[in-house]
């Protein structure tokens, strides 16, 4: 099919949720994407985060193709080996006690909000299943997680919401005082803030919120949904927080492209959902695993200071430009923001990029990047004079 093709049967046949822009895409390479007609474009979204190690890399496809080809599900009813090697990659790297897999960030979220209710309802019993959440955020899609998303806009069409959450200003320990109350049970929380603008949190609120956490017995629940795996330039952000939370979402970036999520809990949260409390159908399928272990296997320690390294790099280039419509940087790692300065539209400059050959990401008042975890300082080169060429 053409692009124009693809664009006029999607328009056609697939509900109207998403505005698109006007590129389709065929195939990739490295963090470099192609159109069906073979135009290159460099690629600083990763499919919003989620294709870490680029396009066409061939130890995950051929892991993929060799699983596919072995066992493609099989149901959680029976024991499965790369789901048991993943969940056990995971625990030993980041200190949690096991692993509940899922498929979609939304999902995962749910998950954790079950979970947290659950073990204060086994401790305290009914009345105590307010969650804390930080206004700005962003948790997910469903009934439940547009209602934990703290933002109004998202709190619109769909009534009735799940009941249960409250919400306070980030970096700011007296709103979390007020919002705080006898019905509480958790606070969760993007350590950085992803959709809401790429806002990281400060680290002594976040070791002040754990401390809360602790002496109150309210669980904290991280959202590292767009965070974790690698993104920040550690496995996850929380080991840059020097906090371990009690419960972690993960999803995005898991499985470098294929639908997986899940959830972290420490030891004290590890049977709180036992048998027939929770579950999912193609939950730790087999593929999808297969491929997060590619992607362990990948991120290395070496790897990962590489991410970092890169996040710097990009930053610098971009200030570097001094461009009239974009004012400074922030982020964490490959997780970027610029700020979009006044008299300029944030759409407008996306919609000039792509067109120019650079895909890149809004978020809040903001840019947002989130380049492959692999790209080439050849690639942020060449984003950057695209960016230099479209925005002078
Ligand atoms: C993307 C995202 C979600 C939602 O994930 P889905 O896979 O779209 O359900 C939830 N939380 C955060 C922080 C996200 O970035």
């Amino acid at each position: 099919m053409t692009s124009q093709e693809i664009k006029s049967t999607t328009e056609r046949y697939i509900m109207s949720t998403y505005g698109r822009f006007p590129v389709a895409i065929d195939h990739g390479r490295g963090a470099t994407l192609y159109d069906p007609e073979g135009r290159a474009y460099i690629d600083f979204t990763s499919g919003i985060g989620v294709c870490d190690l680029g396009y066409g890399y061939a130890p995950w496809a051929d892991a993929i193709a060799a699983q596919a080809r072995k066992l493609g599900h099989v149901s959680n009813l029976f024991y499965t080996e790369p789901s048991a090697r993943l969940a056990e990659i995971l625990c030993k790297r980041t200190g949690a006690s096991c692993v509940f897999f899922a498929n979609g960030g939304g999902e995962a979220n749910e998950g954790m909000i079950k979970l947290a209710r659950k073990y204060s309802f086994d401790r305290y019993g009914q009345g105590r299943a307010t969650i804390i959440t930080l206004k700005n955020s962003f948790h997910g899609r469903t009934i439940t997680t547009l209602k934990a998303t703290g933002q109004d806009v998202f709190h619109n069409y769909f009534f009735p919401f799940t009941e249960g959450f409250r919400y306070a200003e980030a970096n700011d320990l007296a709103s979390l005082e007020a919002a705080a109350g006898d019905d509480v049970c958790a606070v969760m929380v993007e350590l950085v803030q992803g959709e809401g603008g790429v806002l990281p949190l400060e680290k002594e609120y976040v070791a002040a919120v754990a401390r809360l956490c602790r002496e109150r017995d309210w669980l904290l629940l991280a959202d590292e949904v767009q965070t974790g795996i690698g993104r920040t330039g550690t496995l996850f952000a929380f080991q840059q927080y020097g906090v371990l939370p009690d419960v972690v979402s993960f999803a995005k970036g898991i499985a470098g492209g294929l639908p997986m999520s899940g959830i972290l809990a420490n030891d004290k949260c590890r049977d709180v959902l036992g048998p027939g409390t929770h579950a999912t159908t193609f939950g730790a399928n087999p593929v999808c695993a297969a491929a997060g272990l590619v992607v362990q296997e990948t991120l290395t320690d070496d790897f990962l200071a590489q991410v970092t390294a890169k996040g710097a790099y990009l930053r610098q280039g971009i200030e570097a430009l001094d461009l009239p419509c974009f004012g400074k940087t922030r982020g964490l790692g490959l997780m970027i923001g610029i700020e979009v300065r006044e008299g300029y539209n944030k759409s407008d400059i996306a919609a000039k990029l792509i067109e120019s050959g650079l895909l890149v990401l809004t978020a809040g008042p903001g840019m947002r990047l989130l380049p492959p975890l692999v790209i080439t300082k050849e690639e942020m080169d060449a984003g950057l004079a695209i960016m230099k060429a479209a925005l002078s």
